[in-house]
């Protein structure tokens, strides 16, 4: 098929204040990228706390809600939409599992992490998930048109 005959899926993702803290802002995003997935958006910012209790919105009678909150508002985030065929699950399982413990090695969390608090990466967990927190994280200018000259044969 010919560049955009059919629409890219695209995921959300964010490295979370630890990931950016421990300074694996480019090992994760190499991981993305080698993968063979398209960089579409991107930016480094201080979350408000509007922000980050409207994307946790689903967690908020958690008991860990509000100590999350106060996480991902705690330092700086970096906010990206990354677009391809399976983006969505295959970004989660390069993710790996919640609990930094219980995934596996090789997946980012597997490798870098050992708290669930402290795990590093958001990836959403649906299409339609992607969407609602593309749409809350990132204003339509700021994503990217990669034109077909650049393509690279895993889009
Ligand atoms: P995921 O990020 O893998 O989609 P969830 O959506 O279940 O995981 O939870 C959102 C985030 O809330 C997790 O990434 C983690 O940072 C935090 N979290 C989840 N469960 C716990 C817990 N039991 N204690 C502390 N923090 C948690
Ligand atoms: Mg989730």
């Amino acid at each position: 098929m010919k560049y955009q005959e059919y629409p890219l899926e695209r995921t959300f993702l964010a490295i979370k204040p630890d990931g950016v803290q421990r300074k694996l802002v480019g090992e994760i995003i190499r991981r993305f990228e080698t993968k063979g997935f398209t960089l579409v958006g991107l930016k480094i910012l201080n979350v408000s706390r509007e922000l980050a209790e409207q994307h946790y919105d689903v967690h908020k009678e958690r008991p860990f809600f509000a100590g999350l909150v106060e996480f991902i508002t705690s330092g700086p985030v970096v906010a990206m939409v990354w677009e391809g065929e399976g983006v969505v699950s295959s970004a989660r399982k390069i993710i790996g599992a919640t609990n930094p413990l219980a995934a596996e090695p090789g997946t980012i969390r597997g490798d870098f992490g050992i708290n669930i608090g402290r795990n590093l990466i958001h990836g959403s967990d649906a299409i339609e998930t992607a969407q609602r927190e593309i749409a809350l994280w990132f204003k339509e200018e700021e994503i990217a048109n990669w034109e077909p000259t650049l393509m690279a044969w895993t889009r």
